[in-house]
């Protein structure tokens, strides 16, 4: 894929990301691993920039080598581009990362704990909770520090008082799952404040974390 079509999927999905709900607004970031003349990086996000006006030429690629913070080409990157940078350089298997100001996960991260198994779906995640990862400074290497330490063992994490961050193996899955962990947390609200959710076993969320190895992998 050229540089600039990876730029203009970046954006279409950050817009698809806005029509889905997740951000109002210039909140949140997105972004996409990619190589550039050999180089392992990322395209992101423009710091404080509305995605609808958004064109390729706006996208900035930040390297991943050890002390490079500059960015090649485009505007200011993401004020949370540590977050990002520091999450590819952890996890190979992170092709893209997204993180997002949604109503629910916005609304949990304030009471500052996990998701606990009340759901199956929780599974999709690597884990039996959600975990939230504690308050930090947005744009500061500290919250990066915090998100990574939640993210032990998972593809998401709830961000305290803040909103949430998930990466996925492309930008595609990185929407689906933001999508779905919202859905999640909206789902857990509702039920708790119906009454006191019924938690799944630790069996039960093993079945259901061996199912996920396999699922959507064809
Ligand atoms: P940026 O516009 O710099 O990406 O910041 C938005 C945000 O969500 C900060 O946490
Ligand atoms: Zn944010």
């Amino acid at each position: 894929m050229t540089d600039r079509a990876q730029q203009e999927t970046l954006i279409a999905t950050a817009r698809a990301m806005q029509a889905a709900g997740l951000n109002r607004g210039t909140a949140g970031n997105l972004s996409v691993r990619f190589l550039h003349a050999g180089r392992d990086g990322f395209f992101i996000t423009p710091s404080g920039r509305d995605y609808a006006s958004l064109i390729p030429e706006d996208i900035p690629w930040l390297p991943l080598a050890e002390g490079a913070d500059g960015h090649e080409g485009g505007k200011p990157p993401s004020s949370e581009w540590r977050m990002h940078h520091d999450l590819y350089v952890q996890r190979p298997e992170a092709g893209a990362v997204l993180h997002a100001h949604s109503t629910f996960a916005v609304a949990l991260s304030c009471l500052r704990r996990e998701i606990p198994p009340f759901h199956y779906m929780i599974a999709r995640f690597g884990g039996a909770t959600v975990r939230c990862a504690a308050y930090a400074l947005f744009g500061s290497q500290a919250l990066s520090d915090c998100a990574l330490a939640a993210l032990q063992d998972r593809s998401a994490c709830l961000l305290a008082n803040h909103g949430m961050l998930v990466y996925g193996r492309n930008l595609q899955q990185a929407l689906d799952k933001g999508v779905e962990l919202e859905a999640l947390c909206e789902h857990y609200a509702r039920a708790a404040q119906l009454g006191t959710p019924v938690l799944l076993s630790r069996e039960e969320m093993t079945a259901a974390l061996e199912r996920f190895q396999t699922y959507g992998a064809a």
